[in-house]
């Protein structure tokens, strides 16, 4: 969906980022921080977010907001809170990225703290938000 700007000029409705909460757990941190790296830093404009607990509280335009955007679901654990809340509320899923995945793809970079990024929690971020800007530009590119 695209939102008319002015004569000849569209802008293209955000690619909503879902991070899962993963309190206790340092993948819940990498998650977010990558998002808010893509929305802030890397795509803005291109990308935007949303409290995920708005959705668990079946908050009415949260569940509207997921209904009419492409959504990208990151998730810490094969739970899958991110994409189960998502989907439950009737959202439009297109992409999903799991912590896991991403720990298993970089071997080398353990992250211990769960308050806070240390250095490999920061450079597992930077990998994720990379990965998530280039899938941004993919499904905008996509969008009419
Ligand atoms: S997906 Fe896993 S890490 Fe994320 S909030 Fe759910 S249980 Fe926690």
């Amino acid at each position: 969906m695209s939102l008319r700007k002015s004569k000849g000029d569209t802008v293209k409705k955000p690619i909503l980022i879902l991070p899962c909460s993963g309190i206790g757990k340092s993948f819940g941190s990498i998650a977010r921080d990558a998002t808010f790296r893509v929305c802030d830093e890397l795509r803005p404009g291109k990308a935007d977010t949303l409290c995920l607990s708005l959705l668990v509280m079946g908050d009415k335009e949260a569940r509207n907001k997921v209904a009419s955007s492409k959504c990208i679901v990151i998730d810490g654990c094969p739970l899958a809170c991110s994409k189960n809340n998502v989907v439950r509320s009737e959202g439009n899923v297109v992409a999903e990225f799991r912590v896991m995945d991403l720990l298993r793809e970089n071997r080398g970079l353990k992250p211990k703290e769960v308050t806070f990024l240390d250095e490999d929690g920061e450079k597992l971020a930077k990998i994720l938000a990379d990965k998530l800007a280039e899938k941004v530009d993919e499904l905008v590119e996509e969008s009419p």
